[in-house]
């Protein structure tokens, strides 16, 4: 079995369905699309990414 890249995400507040493409901000975590509000925890998961709009900045990083 080849080892997976393990990918990281972060949920924001109460909501831990949603995981967002982290963006590293002033030191910490933050949801790359936005969400949530800027007081708002977030924590950081081994976990695979579902919040379309980071799976559409995901794609776009792609092409750069
Ligand atoms: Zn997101």
């Amino acid at each position: 079995m080849t080892p997976k890249q393990v990918e990281r995400a972060v949920t924001v507040g109460d909501d831990l369905l949603t995981t967002h493409k982290p963006l590293l901000a002033g030191g910490t975590l933050r949801p790359h699309c936005g969400a949530g509000k800027a007081d708002e925890e977030t924590t950081e998961w081994r976990r695979a990414v579902n919040c379309e709009a980071c799976l559409q900045l995901l794609k776009e990083d792609d092409h750069a």
